[in-house]
């Protein structure tokens, strides 16, 4: 009954990384095109070789992934198979980060990432009607200056991207590094988010320097807001959204800080629950990762509705949208 509920609810996502939707079947496929030798020959075998104990492991394997993507024609077919995915999953609305720098320091053109990436998202509005947008991810384990030229090369796109992002190695790399080129992008127009991962060193005060120092939208991931009663009641009483992911590795179906999500809900925060990389967390997607949580923890139909609600009302769309997705999710709760 609740995996009908969560499957008919219109839904948006917010936090995943379009290169994190790799599977195996397409890592194969792009490998095979571009004549890129990969240490395993079948899906199987790839996803099996998936292993990963904390962030520093999870990050070679999706920086190691990366590198089949190479064409414009690869990011085209990457992000087409996601947001086909998560239609069928009635998913209404995506915003996606990308992460230029990992491939312009491949020698991969930033033209051919953003332009591949665009035309599927064209195709999906025209095709299925799904609307996404897309988030500059910025590789905070690089230096400033790198993240300052890949916010430089994303104003000939301004119309195309909502926001900007940092993700990548928290070890060492706190929000305030990157306090000019957030400046920069606020004034470019952008909307701000930044990773606060789990079980970082400094987690309390990287949430704090993102609210105070940089004055991020939003926050990705964000748990240890909980831990500190000052902090936790400050992101409260600003709403800011935190883009929870209650994920699983390869290594345990059970879904990582669910409690802390029950409890987020419970305390009354504006938290969201997204998929981050789920080519690389059993092919979870959407729909998975809620039913996974609900069953973990028990959640409520009203908390689920909640869930939906919290990322239509923290999406970087217009109030046209925002009505028009609100009012579907209302008509959808109130006939179920
Ligand atoms: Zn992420």
């Amino acid at each position: 009954m609740m995996k009908s509920f969560i499957q008919g609810m219109p839904k948006a996502e917010l936090h995943v990384h379009i290169e994190g939707t790799l599977e195996p079947e397409l890592r194969l496929r792009f490998a095979a095109r571009n004549g890129i030798e990969l240490p395993y020959q079948t899906a199987d075998a790839l996803a099996a070789s998936y292993d990963y104990n904390d962030l520093a492991s999870f990050l070679a394997l999706y920086f190691d992934g990366l590198k089949v993507l190479r064409t414009e024609r690869d990011f085209f077919e990457l992000t087409y198979a996601y947001l086909q995915r998560v239609h069928a999953q009635n998913v209404v609305y995506a915003e996606m980060h990308f992460d230029p720098q990992a491939h312009t320091s491949r020698g991969i053109a930033f033209d051919s990432v953003i332009n591949g990436i665009r035309g599927a998202q064209d195709e999906a509005r025209q095709e299925l009607g799904l609307r996404s947008r897309l988030i500059l991810g910025l590789l905070r384990d690089m230096s400033a200056e790198s993240a300052m030229d890949a916010l430089e090369q994303s104003l000939a796109y301004r119309d195309w991207i909502v926001g900007v992002g940092l993700d990548s190695d928290e070890k060492g790399n706190p929000p305030v590094k990157f306090r000019d080129v957030f400046e920069r992008a606020r004034a470019e127009g952008y909307n701000l988010t930044m990773h606060c991962d789990h079980l970082q060193d400094n987690s309390v005060e990287h949430i704090r320097q993102c609210l105070d120092v940089i004055g991020v939208d939003r926050i990705d991931h964000g748990y240890h807001a909980l831990d500190d009663a000052a902090l936790l009641e400050d992101v409260r009483r600003r709403q800011v959204c935190l883009t929870f992911c209650t994920t699983s590795p390869p290594s345990n179906p059970a879904p990582r800080r669910a409690n802390e999500l029950k409890s987020a809900l419970e305390h009354g925060l504006n938290v969201t629950v997204n998929t981050d990389d789920p080519a690389y967390m059993r092919g979870y997607y959407l729909n998975e990762v809620l039913l996974n949580t609900q069953q973990a923890v028990g959640l409520s139909r009203e908390q689920l509705t909640q869930l939906a609600r919290n990322a239509f009302r923290s999406a970087w769309i217009t109030r046209e949208e925002r009505g028009e997705f609100m009012a579907a999710l209302d008509a959808y709760v109130g006939g179920t």
